[in-house]
């Protein structure tokens, strides 16, 4: 059975993210994933019951989501309102969809609190950025699933064609 790949659900087209829009990814390995029912969409924030559209949120103080799992960081929306549980629970139950899904890897979205694997924001909502997690990254990458940016996606092609296909 080959590996299945968890996926952000912005980038399947699902409009959930904090502003009510999607970030649709056509890239042709992905569309062929798909087709060979090798996807499995999620959206973190959605599962930790967070409304769409929502404020947005950042981790705060510089922090990331390794910080946020160890209890030193937390996740505050523009308004102000500690929100960190919401998305510790909704990590929670990404990773718990990853492993009975059987997926090894995933591709998420950068910059996000939650699905930001490479960079995200600081927490002063000035736009500005920098190396860090998402908190349900985080918790995937503990659990030993190799998350991708989607500007990684052909290094993630590769691994995934190695390991085999799906039969048409
Ligand atoms: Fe997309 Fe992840 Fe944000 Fe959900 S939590 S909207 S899947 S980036």
């Amino acid at each position: 059975e080959p590996p299945k790949l968890l996926v952000s659900a912005c980038l399947l087209g699902r409009p959930v993210r904090y502003d009510g829009t999607a970030k649709t990814l056509y890239d042709d390995a992905f569309s062929r994933w798909r087709r060979e029912g090798r996807v499995v969409a999620v959206c973190p924030e959605a599962l930790g019951g967070l409304p769409t559209p929502r404020l947005p949120a950042e981790i705060a103080d510089t922090l990331d989501g390794r910080d946020v799992l160890e209890g030193r960081g937390r996740v505050v929306d523009i308004g102000g309102a500690d929100i960190t549980s919401a998305f510790v629970q909704g990590a929670g139950a990404a990773l718990k969809l990853a492993v009975d899904q059987g997926c090894r890897f995933a591709l998420l979205i950068d910059g996000s609190p939650s699905c930001g694997s490479a960079f995200i924001y600081d927490g002063s909502f000035t736009g500005r950025r920098h190396t860090g997690e998402g908190i349900a990254a985080a918790l995937l990458r503990r659990h030993g699933i190799t998350v991708f940016a989607p500007n990684q996606i052909h290094n993630l092609a590769a691994i995934m064609d190695e390991h085999g296909r799906a039969q048409p």
